[in-house]
């Protein structure tokens, strides 16, 4: 059998040519392989988690307060088990067998210390190479009869000198090759190849194309620059070999868009959404509740948890970011019985389900009553309890979806890592869950197409002659450091026959794979390096460093930038007058004709009588049909929301809940009367009692000093509506009164806040407001256009004809009302409330009509026309033109609500505001 071999051929084919027997390119771990094969050694390996899982234990069984790693291991044990077992496994790597090791620094003393304990610790990749080398030294034949190193033996790590010595030793023919002589002296690139070899000055001529930097601002343009190079000459593409370096998704797109095939490399990622169900299943294990991190569960696109109760789950978060609170309690009633309809009564075949109230109790568990304390950890009972029924869930995908299988390995992985533990803290467990996931995993869904030209992944795997070699992110790709070496541990180590690698062994390896890159081209390289990457700033590749120095050696200052100028291209420059030019390769470009953009249409035609009103109305539909008909439209008739998960209340809309909440248990009891300070203490004590259900972001970590500036605030603002109560000597009959009526023949219904009594005996409805617009609802009062307050009034007229409301802004403790119960206090108002109502009546009816007749208007549209088409020049001066004129003709007008309108992307007003 003949072997190449190098560091950098691992993933590379086996041969390259069209018919080979007994060949075979190897990387380290291809020949590890195959030499544990060769030498009866093969056994299971296990994944690197479970060794760090395993060395944990050994640091635990000697650890105390006088250990060389106790206060770091103390603080985060997993990561210092990790640390010290790469460690122990470079010393591996270095030629520690059994010998002690030497006692020159107290790390050196502790990693022998951890290596005596009596506990199993399973073969890395480093024992395994010790392994081999110690068959070989038994005289265990691997019968190799050929050896191509693809770099120099001297600069290999000393395992594997150490190694290919015993294989020479058993008449292996082991065959250093070199890096091929540059062809020719006429090009710039074999000028540069000379020169790296030489140290020679080379002359770069200007006039020459045959060595390239292509810069590009962004992935897009470079990928795009590529492939049109590649579709200009594809008969020419037979002779080149390209360096795909990472990911090839975007380079794909633009070939496909070219017609050339895909090269299909997918970079490991641990972002997948598959491989994000286990680390959401573990951020939900712990108090205090992080709401983000259920919602992101939840709304996986395959959550673990049926599709049904994420969505009641979802919605409900929606109305009540926390867990445990009413809208939650509802979500399980509705989840237990859609359970019952939707799966049990469904059910076939043996397979036994748990039951309704079976179901119900572990969601409930996993996501809400079993959470546990960061620092003391999860029982392992509980995380095995979570992990088995993920794994049930995964195991139903895993023979039909890789990423579900991976994802169903690397559970199974964790609960056996965690299993020697009682409790787990998170920052173990979250540590244990990074090493388990690694570097995640390639998109299954990629697919590599036959192409004429070669594909290579690093620079390393150019083992033959080539015409052209194309080098794909040409970009610095920075792959970590060494692990750092005291000169007096080096020493002490070497003497015990331990040695070290030098910490620039590494670089030379690379860099002498780059050079074997540029070396085996013989006509055209070209290296294609973006500005940027995502949106990241990316520089080019350590080796232009090299190939700039080597070309403007020995130049005055005066050439480099000639130079410079003749080795470098910008994407831009390839492209003049219809026509695209690189490296003798040309284009004809053709211009894409372009269209406006339509205009935003003021109003849209549909069928007369297609669109009516639903089962019944609300203030909230009335005001928003008035405003405008299209964003009612698009949200009672068509239904369209925005996703639940994208819902989640913050800031003043969750507060305001919240206090409404608080109000509302306050007056729970019907005709409980408070007086101002009781009314705070049980406010403050029911804050505290409902944030977990209704606030759950204010307990994370971080919001201290804002959950007190709520807590204040509402305190405040239940003391002052409840002095505000007293003060006018009402008495609070109901809190959330249901009030229905009838309006154009559809139910009207409505929920007051408070409904309260005045001294004569009347009623007063009472709005809570938790917004800072003082002004705004003062002047809704004043100019009789507070068509909530003319509803209330409107709903209770039929029972109670002598109806007093008002608005009591929560966050400024002030009561707006236009009642004369409050004396100077009162605000005056234009029209009476049942006249506001009439012409809200009326501007509803109007706008119904127009919807019944087809005409959908965009009123933020229209009125975005009008202000372009009028003299007046600010919008809220139209606005104020238009509610003059509508109020003369006994309308009420209401502004659009494109402020916070979900619907502007649809109606074209998106962008415009
Ligand atoms: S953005 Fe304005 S015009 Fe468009 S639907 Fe919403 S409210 Fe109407």
């Amino acid at each position: 059998m003949n072997i190449v071999f190098g560091t950098y051929l691992d993933s590379l084919t086996w041969s390259d040519k069209p018919a080979a027997i007994g060949e075979l390119r190897l990387g380290p771990m291809g020949m590890l392989g195959l030499l544990e094969t060769r030498l009866g050694l093969t056994g299971n390996y296990v994944h690197p988690a479970r060794r760090i899982s395993q060395y944990l234990q050994r640091m635990q069984s000697i650890d105390n307060p006088g250990a060389w790693f106790h206060r770091s291991f103390s603080a985060d044990p997993w990561s210092t088990a990790k640390q010290m077992l790469s460690w122990r496994d470079t010393l591996v790597a270095s030629g520690w067998q059994d010998t002690a090791l030497p006692s020159t620094s107290a790390r050196l003393q502790a990693l022998g210390d951890i290596e005596a304990v009596d506990l199993p610790l399973s073969a890395g990749r480093e024992d395994r190479l010790q392994s081999i080398a110690l068959s070989l030294k038994s005289g265990i034949p691997a019968h190799i009869e050929t050896l191509t190193l693809s770099e120099p033996r001297s600069i290999l790590p000393a395992i594997w000198q150490q190694i290919l010595a015993l294989l020479a030793g058993q008449g292996t023919h082991i065959v250093e090759s070199a890096v091929p002589a540059p062809q020719g002296t006429t090009t710039n690139l074999s000028a540069i190849q000379h020169a790296l070899g030489s140290l020679n000055p080379p002359h770069i001529d200007t006039g020459d194309d045959s060595l390239l930097l292509i810069s590009a601002e962004t992935e897009w343009d470079a990928a795009e620059t590529l492939a049109r190079y590649l579709a200009s000459a594809p008969a020419d593409n037979s002779t080149t070999t390209l360096i795909c370096q990472g990911s090839s998704d975007i380079l794909d797109q633009a070939l496909q868009r070219h017609g050339l095939p895909q090269i299909g490399a997918s970079s490991d990622s641990p972002w997948r959404t598959a491989l994000q169900i286990l680390p959401l299943v573990i951020a939900n294990c712990w108090e205090p509740v992080d709401v983000n991190r259920l919602v992101e569960l939840l709304s996986l696109p395959s959550p673990p948890i049926r599709y049904f109760a994420a969505r009641h789950l979802l919605s409900a978060l929606a109305s009540e970011p926390g867990v445990g609170g009413e809208a939650w309690k509802n979500a399980m009633e509705k989840i237990g019985s859609d359970y019952q309809t939707k799966v049990l009564d469904q059910a076939s075949g043996n397979r036994k389900l748990p039951s309704a109230a079976e179901y119900v109790q572990q969601l409930e568990a996993f996501l809400h009553t079993e959470r546990f304390d960061p620092a003391t950890g999860i029982p392992y009972r509980a995380l095995e309890e979570r992990c088995q029924w993920l794994m049930e869930f995964l195991g139903a995908y895993a023979d039909r979806d890789s990423l579900m299988a991976e994802a169903l390995s690397q559970t199974s992985e964790l609960l056996h890592v965690s299993a020697s533990m009682n409790h787990i803290p998170r920052i173990t467990l979250e540590r244990m869950l990074d090493s388990v996931i690694g570097v995640g995993a390639s998109n299954p869904l990629v697919q590599s197409h036959a192409a004429a030209y070669q594909v290579v992944h690093t620079p390393g795997q150019v083992l033959s002659p080539t015409s052209t070699t194309i080098w794909w992110n040409f970009t610095s790709n920075h792959s970590g450091s060494a692990a750092w070496w005291s000169s007096q541990e080096r020493q002490s180590l070497a003497e015990s026959g331990i040695i070290l690698e030098e910490t620039s062994a590494h670089s030379l390896r690379e860099s002498r794979s780059w050079q074997l890159a540029l070396q085996n081209t013989s006509k055209r390289l070209l290296l294609f390096a973006p500005r940027q990457i995502c949106g990241e700033t990316a520089y080019p590749h350590p080796f232009w460093d090299e190939i700039r120095s080597v070309a403007l050696c020995g130049e005055n200052h005066s050439h480099e930038e000639a130079i410079l100028t003749a080795l470098t291209r910008h994407e831009h420059q390839l492209q003049q007058q219809g026509r695209w030019s690189l490296a003798e390769r040309r284009m004809s470009l053709t211009a894409l004709s372009t269209a406006d953009l339509p205009e935003p249409e003021e109003s849209c035609t549909v069928q007369a009588g297609a669109i009516a009103l639903g089962k019944h109305l609300s203030y909230s539909q009335m005001s928003m049909l008035i405003g405008c008909p299209m964003n009612w439209t698009l949200k009672y008739h068509a239904g369209l929301r925005a996703a639940d998960a994208h819902s989640l209340p913050t800031g003043n809309q969750m507060i305001g809940s919240l206090c409404h909440r608080i109000v509302e248990l306050l007056y729970a009891e019907p005709v409980k009367q408070w007086k101002p300070d009781k009314a705070a203490q049980k406010a403050r004590e029911l804050f505290h009692e409902l944030t977990r259900s209704m606030a759950a972001e204010l307990l994370l970590e971080g919001h201290e000093v804002e959950i007190r500036r709520y807590e204040r605030a509402i305190v405040e603002a239940v003391r002052k509506l409840v002095d505000a109560i007293c003060r006018l000597n009402l008495k609070v009959e109901e809190a959330e009164r249901k009030l229905e009526g009838t309006l154009q023949g559809t139910p009207f219904i409505g929920f007051a806040d408070l409904i309260l009594r005045t001294p004569a005996g009347e009623p007063f409805v009472l709005d809570l407001k938790w917004s800072y617009a003082t002004k705004y609802r003062k002047e809704e009062i004043e100019q009789g256009s507070a068509l909530q307050l003319a509803t209330y009034n409107w709903l209770m007229a039929s029972e109670e004809p002598n109806t007093h409301t008002g608005y009591f802004l929560l966050a400024q403790g002030e009561l707006l009302s236009d009642s004369p119960l409050l004396g100077d206090e009162a605000l005056p108002s234009a029209v009476p409330l049942d006249t506001t109502w009439q012409m809200g009546q009326l501007s509803f009816v109007q706008s119904l009509q127009g919807l019944q007749s087809g005409r959908v208007e965009a009123r933020g549209i229209l009125e975005r026309k009008l202000l372009e088409n009028s003299d007046v020049d600010k919008l809220d001066k139209l606005q104020s033109e238009r509610r003059e004129e509508m109020a003369r003709n006994k309308m009420l007008y209401i502004k659009p609500p494109c402020g916070y309108c979900d619907y502007a992307t649809l109606c074209g007003m998106g962008g415009s505001l």
